[in-house]
């Protein structure tokens, strides 16, 4: 297949956010308090938008939630997906209440006639219904001792609901194919997108906390879009669901899928290095991390940060701004060219202030 060749599929629009049909991938996270209290919600989510999550999920259990959807809809920006389970009232309540997007699986929505009722209204309502299908979803519990049949199994089930939406005429469908892991999930992925052309939203469910959620995540979500499969994802972490974001963002830009704000090369340093390379590289990363308007929207950059000569003057060449290490002392490079010598004790100062100039 060719490299980042994007499956095609079916557009589908969840509030002011399309998503399928080439569109860019949408990144996408899930609040984790209490619904209940939509004033904590909406605080949560307000921290999800400036970090630039584009479609928020919220999780709710029972009625007394889904009845805050309104006022959160009123808060917050961004499209506001419910996550529902086992009781159509709620799904029917959230319709009511304004939601952008269901999250549901058919298959324990209950009876047809309920299905029935849930369909006619979103499509009423226009709003798209993800079909969220997880390995701890799957209706016939097997010791499934290899990948593919699990997987399989997984795109059997997703079909049924499929059908059962299709039946009712319904084709504003996004689905998903979690499992924890990423062999079979890339597999149910791949054999889905053969399958059927309804945009996918990607992840690799309870992937785990920060570091090696992070790193489960990428690995397996980077297969798939290496395959041109996704059309939104969410890395999922038992962390805080900012990290989410911005590990989402991180992967999308190192894979040139989503191009935007300051990307830092820089050598993993060795005993040629004669700075504090380490130091230098987290001062840096921590202030842009807090310049408020470098975000999805902001121009493209990349610095390059680089111990010694030894890759460094290929690397600052290429970048828009570089610094190439010398002792206690660099090279500054903008757009290819020597702007002259720089002291080690200037360089976080000179490139944060190049890094504003860039972005006005
Ligand atoms: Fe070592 Fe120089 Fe390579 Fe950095 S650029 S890793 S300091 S050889």
């Amino acid at each position: 297949m060719e490299f980042y060749k994007r499956f095609q599929t079916r557009k589908v629009t969840i509030g002011s956010v399309t998503i399928g049909g080439g569109s860019l991938i949408a990144v996408q996270s899930m609040t984790n308090v209490d619904s209940r209290d939509w004033k904590a919600t909406v605080k949560q989510i307000k921290q999800l938008e400036e970090t630039g999550c584009e479609i928020i999920r919220v999780s709710f259990p029972d009625l007394e939630s889904a009845c805050n959807i309104r006022r959160i809809k009123k808060n917050i920006k961004i499209p506001l997906v419910a996550d529902i389970h086992f009781d159509y009232r709620i799904a029917l309540e959230a319709i009511k209440q304004g939601i952008d997007k269901l999250r549901i699986n058919p298959g324990n929505i209950g009876s047809k006639d309920k299905v029935e009722v849930l369909v006619k209204e979103a499509k009423k309502a226009r709003i798209p219904i993800r079909i969220g299908v997880n390995a701890g979803s799957l209706k016939e519990v097997r010791n499934f001792s290899e990948s593919l049949p699990r997987a399989n199994a997984l795109v059997d089930t997703a079909i049924d609901h499929v059908r059962i939406l299709e039946k009712h005429d319904f084709q504003d469908i996004v689905v998903s194919l979690k499992t924890s892991d990423i062999n079979t999930t890339v597999q149910s992925y791949k054999i889905f997108a053969s399958k059927r052309n309804y945009p996918l939203h990607l992840g690799i469910t309870e992937a785990g906390p920060l570091q090696n959620g992070s790193v489960k995540s990428t690995a397996g979500l980077g297969i798939m879009l290496y395959e041109g499969i996704g059309d939104t994802l969410r890395v999922s972490l038992t962390a805080d669901p900012v990290e989410e974001v911005k590990i989402a963002y991180s992967l999308l830009r190192s894979m040139k899928l989503r191009n935007f704000g300051v990307e830092i090369i820089s050598c993993p340093t060795c005993s040629r290095c004669e700075v504090d390379l380490i130091k230098v590289v987290s001062e840096i990363e921590k202030k842009i991390s807090i310049i408020k308007n470098l975000n999805k929207f902001s121009r493209p950059l990349k610095i390059a940060l680089m111990g010694c000569i030894v890759n460094g003057f290929g690397e600052s060449r290429d970048a828009d701004f570089g610094i190439v290490g010398g002792r206690n002392k660099g090279i500054l490079f903008e757009k290819g060219k020597i702007l002259g010598e720089i002291s080690l004790d200037k360089w976080v100062d000179k490139l944060i202030y190049m890094i504003r100039d860039y972005q006005k």
